[in-house]
């Protein structure tokens, strides 16, 4: 093992600090999960990437086995059971829950999976510590830092003289700035809620506080405990957590076991927007990782897992993304770049140098950026004698990427495409669609081109590759990345599929027409059939949720 240097910036301290574990057989590090009501978006795939990254780095520093990751999943909050009021309004609140619930989390993991992402050591549900939370709330009263008041259990922030140091915010400024809404049964304004009565209609569990469900802090607090102990290395998350989630946290743990920290290092990830702006509902640019893997919603085309998530790495954790497709495009073309380096390897031994440089700068606060323009150094420069191309590969998975191809493998991935290609042409007739594609703007590749030329350069691949199939040889390399370009300018297979629906229709054949939108409704697509402005049969789709 080499000497470990690893630095991780605290937002505690404000200052890049020297990672010393308190244990280092057993480093442990949480992360807070998602609140499993909805679809996880692309922004809640960013701290999935960057705690995976740097548990892979630790795994790597201090031993696959030293190492402890929990995320938890929040599966009690009210936005819970509004979700599940509204979509199972006829079954039984519980049973309701949990539909929504499940389908959530089972989604959730899929996601994570898609990007590349380890399993967590533990995955605590909320609702499995329930017992914990209300025996960390009992030592909260007990210790007086909290007090029971109009049916909630309310921490008493007045009680904890340094509350407010991860935000930097004192509770002057929280009177003055935040509009905390003055309650009267609160002795302060900050006061938050451990724990609140339910009504009989609300998901509750007895307690010596009446029939009720934990505020959303103490369930951190109470898992964090429970696997990784009272005080331990490092609590992550994105930037919005910093106040009050994590301040609230911090105030918990400390205040109920009487230690001067929670964790050691506390590491916020920062935020992404779409195209400059926040990501919202109404602005229509709210995307889920599930249909940036899955649909076209996002530049005409599904991205692989791998691309988001390098296109996450290549910006610094700390700093603002602006998500893109052009951003997507760049990260895929990097990630086949240093693939096809590896791929073509004869020496097997990775070099030693060039792997250790590169987790050197990552050491470096997860400087993603700094070791990537490494490999692209390494990858410019290339010295197979040395074993770089192995070293590349090495490096790849160590990032949680796709590694080599072997040349079987990217030769089938390519007839693949191909035989898809052409059935999808073949079905449309494809000068036709070209000429639609240009005509509509919905040439995917981010440039419309005329039509001959496309149409020109289709028949060469055509050419090659009806030449290559029978024979299952390996398609020219002009060919294939001809291929690449053609991949994303291939017809929405969504908007296909409708549109095959809407001809079935017309032609009256419902057998088809249903059997299509039963397809889509199993990929978790619903239509909703409309006239459109010349009274003409038309269809939208979205998600179902
Ligand atoms: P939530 O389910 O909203 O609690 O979010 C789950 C995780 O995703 C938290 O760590 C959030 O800080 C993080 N997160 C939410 N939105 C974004 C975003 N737009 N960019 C980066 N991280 C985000
Ligand atoms: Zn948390």
């Amino acid at each position: 093992m080499t000497t470990p240097q690893l630095s991780l910036y605290n937002t505690l301290t404000r200052t890049r600090e020297a990672f010393t574990p308190l244990d280092a057989n057993n480093v442990r590090m949480y992360v807070c999960g998602p609140t499993v009501y909805d679809f996880a978006h692309i922004g809640n795939a960013r701290p999935v990437i960057v705690f995976d990254l740097l548990f892979r780095l630790l795994r790597h520093v201090y031993g696959a086995t030293h190492v402890t990751y929990a995320r938890n999943i929040t599966d009690v909050d009210d936005k819970i059971n509004a979700r599940a009021l509204r979509d199972f309004p006829d079954l039984p609140l519980n049973e309701a829950i949990r539909r929504v619930t499940e389908k959530t989390e089972a989604q959730f993991l899929s996601d994570a999976k898609a990007l590349g992402a380890l399993d967590p050591t533990i995955q605590p549900r909320a609702t499995d510590n329930i017992a914990e939370m209300q025996a960390l709330i009992g030592s909260l009263i007990q210790r007086n830092h909290a007090y029971n008041a109009a049916g909630e259990v309310l921490f008493d922030v007045k009680s904890m003289p340094d509350y407010g140091q991860l935000s930097g915010r004192n509770l002057e400024d929280n009177l003055a700035g935040a509009r905390i809404a003055v309650e009267a049964h609160k002795k302060n304004p900050a006061d938050f809620v451990l724990w609140k009565q339910s009504a009989a209609t609300e998901p509750g569990w007895d307690s010596p506080w009446g029939r009720g469900r934990p505020g959303w802090h103490i369930e951190c607090s109470a898992m964090s405990e429970r696997y990784l102990g009272q005080t331990f290395d490092i609590h992550g998350g994105g930037l919005d957590l910093i106040f009050p989630h994590h301040e609230n946290e911090i105030a918990q743990s400390r205040c109920a076991h009487g230690t001067h920290a929670m964790a050691n290092i506390w590491m916020h990830n920062g935020f992404l927007q779409v195209e400059g702006q926040k990501m919202s509902k109404s602005l229509g640019n709210f995307v889920t990782i599930n249909q940036l893997l899955r649909t076209s919603k996002f530049g005409g085309r599904r991205w692989p897992g791998s691309v988001l998530r390098l296109a996450m790495l290549m910006t610094h954790y700390r700093e603002p993304i602006d998500f893109s497709t052009r951003r997507l495009h760049e990260a895929e073309s990097k990630l086949l770049k240093w693939q096809d380096f590896a791929s073509d390897r004869t020496y097997r031994v990775a070099s030693r140098d060039v792997f250790d440089r590169f987790v050197r700068i990552l050491e470096d606060d997860l400087d993603t950026v700094g070791a990537f323009s490494y490999l692209d150094r390494v990858v410019k420069g290339e010295d197979e004698r040395k074993g770089h191309r192995a070293a590349v590969n090495k490096i790849l998975k160590f990032m949680g990427l796709p590694g080599a191809e072997s040349k079987a493998t990217k030769i089938a991935r390519s007839l693949r495409t191909m035989d898809g290609l052409v059935a999808t042409l073949k079905k449309s007739g494809w000068s036709d669609m070209f000429h639609d594609l240009s005509k509509g703007g919905r040439f995917r590749s981010g440039e419309i081109k005329p039509e001959a030329e496309i149409v020109g350069r289709l028949d060469r691949l055509v050419a090659a590759y009806a030449a290559a199939r029978p024979k299952h040889l390996a398609l020219p390399d002009d060919v294939l990345s001809e291929l690449s370009l053609l991949e994303t300018a291939t017809l929405d297979p969504i908007e296909a599929a409708i549109a095959a629906r809407l001809e079935a229709l017309n032609n009256k054949d419902f057998a088809k027409a249903d059997a299509i939108r039963n397809e889509l409704s199993e990929q978790g697509i619903s239509l909703m059939d409309y006239k459109d402005e010349q009274g003409q049969r038309a269809t939208k789709w979205e998600m179902k949720r």
